[in-house]
C-alpha cells in the first residue's frame, strides 16, 4: 500500500487534538508496513510539530510567514505538489471547519474522489470500505469503495483513537518556500472567537449531561452537586440549551460538541440520533431514564430505568459516604 497523507491542523499557535485522531486512523490504516507521512503548514512549524513525534513515519514541515493562519489558497499549491510527488493512498484530515473548506477543494483541484465525516476506514484487497453517517447521523453507511489511486477522506472527531507517541520513528524534512502568494488575494485577517465560552466540555474526562427530563433550571443544581461529587463538567441535550437552562456551549450532539469522555453520565436525556450523534463514542455511558424504551438505552454500556429525582440523591449520598 502506498504511503497515508494526514495534513496537520492547527488554530491559535497550537495543535489541534483532531490531527493525532488522523494520525491514529492513519497508523491503523497502514498497519506495521505502510507509511504515515504528515504535512505541517505553518510560520513556525517547530513547537507545533512537537506532539507530532512518535506518531508519523514522516513529517513534512512547510514553512512560510503567510502560513501562519490557515488559507485555502495558499494551503492547496503546497498540498497538491505533495500529494502529487507522494501519490498516497489516502490524504486524512479532519471533518473540521478546515477540512470541510479544504477536502472538496483539494479533492477537485487534483480530480481525486473524496468520502467526508468518516468514522471508521479499513483497507483491505487494494480497497477502503469507510463508515459514515448519513441522513444527520440516524443511518450508519458502509461503503466499499472502488479503488483509486488517491481517496481523499475527512474524519468524524472522536471517532477514531488519537495516535501515541513511540508508534512510528519520525524522520522531518524542512522547506522553507520563498514564493507564496494568494491567486485571489484572500489573506488572513483576523481570528474572532465565539462568544467566551465557560468551559470546554470536549476536554471533559467526565461529564454529567442533562436533558429535558431534568424538569427545569431550578433542578439544575442537584445535577452539578453530581458533577462536583465526580469532579464532572455539566453538559446538556438541545432543549435544555435552547431554553437557556444551560449555556449553548455545554450542547452535546449534531449542532452541539462532538464530544468523548472517559465517562457519559445521562440523566433525563431520550437519546435522539442528533443527540447520540454526539457522544456515543464516551468511554462508558450511564443512562437514567424512567422510560425503559428511550433510544439513549441503546448506547448505554449501563441503564437505570428510574425517576431521576430519586435516582440523585441516592448517588449523592453513595458519593459522600
Ligand atoms: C437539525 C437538528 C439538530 C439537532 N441537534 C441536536 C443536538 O445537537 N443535541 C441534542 O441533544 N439534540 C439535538 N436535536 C434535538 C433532538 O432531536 C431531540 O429533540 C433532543 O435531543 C431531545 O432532548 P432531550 O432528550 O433532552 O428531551 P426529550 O426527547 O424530551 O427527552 C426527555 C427524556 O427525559 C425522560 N424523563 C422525563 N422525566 C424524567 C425523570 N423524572 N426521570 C428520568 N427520566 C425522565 C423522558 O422519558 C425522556 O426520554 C436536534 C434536532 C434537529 C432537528
Amino acid at each position: 500500500m502506498s504511503a497515508i497523507l494526514v495534513i496537520a491542523e492547527h488554530r491559535g499557535g497550537a495543535l489541534r487534538e483532531a490531527t493525532l485522531e488522523a494520525l491514529g486512523a492513519a497508523l491503523g490504516l497502514a498497519g506495521g508496513d505502510g507509511r504515515v507521512v504528515t504535512a505541517l503548514l505553518a510560520d513556525d512549524p517547530a513547537p507545533l510539530a512537537e506532539p507530532l513525534q512518535g506518531c508519523t513515519h514522516a513529517l513534512r514541515r512547510v514553512r512560510h510567514p503567510d502560513l501562519a493562519h490557515y488559507n485555502p489558497e495558499l494551503y492547496l499549491p503546497v498540498l497538491a505538489d505533495i500529494i502529487t510527488a507522494l501519490q498516497p493512498a489516502a490524504v486524512l484530515m479532519p471533518h473540521s471547519s478546515q477540512g470541510l473548506d479544504l477536502a472538496p477543494a483539494l479533492a477537485g483541484r487534483l480530480g481525486l474522489p473524496l468520502y467526508t465525516d468518516c468514522t471508521d476506514l479499513e483497507f483491505c484487497d487494494g480497497r477502503f470500505t469507510i463508515r459514515r453517517p448519513v441522513y444527520g447521523g440516524k443511518v450508519s453507511q458502509e461503503l466499499a469503495l472502488r479503488p483509486a489511486d488517491t481517496w481523499v477522506f475527512t474524519l468524524q472527531g472522536g471517532a477514531f483513537e488519537p495516535a501515541e507517541p513511540g508508534a512510528a520513528d519520525t524522520k522531518t524534512e524542512d522547506t522553507t518556500l520563498t514564493d507564496l502568494a494568494p491567486r485571489h488575494g484572500r489573506v488572513f485577517l483576523e481570528q474572532i472567537e465565539s462568544a467566551l465560552e465557560d468551559v470546554d466540555i470536549a476536554a471533559a474526562d467526565i461529564l454529567v449531561s442533562v436533558g429535558r427530563g431534568i424538569g427545569g433550571p431550578d433542578n439544575i443544581p442537584l445535577a452539578q452537586e453530581l458533577a462536583d461529587h465526580l469532579g464532572a463538567t455539566l453538559s446538556c441535550s438541545r432543549p435544555v440549551a435552547d431554553q437557556g437552562w444551560l449555556p449553548k456551549s455545554r450542547q452535546v450532539g449534531t449542532s452541539g460538541k462532538t464530544v468523548k469522555p472517559k465517562l457519559y453520565i445521562a440523566l433525563g436525556i431520550s437519546g435522539a440520533f442528533q443527540h447520540q450523534a454526539g457522544m456515543k463514542n464516551s468511554g462508558t455511558i450511564i443512562a437514567v431514564n424512567q422510560d425503559p424504551r428511550a433510544p439513549i438505552f441503546q448506547v448505554a454500556h449501563y441503564g437505570i430505568v428510574e425517576d431521576l429525582f430519586k435516582v440523585l440523591p441516592l448517588l449523592g449520598e453513595r458519593l459522600a459516604g
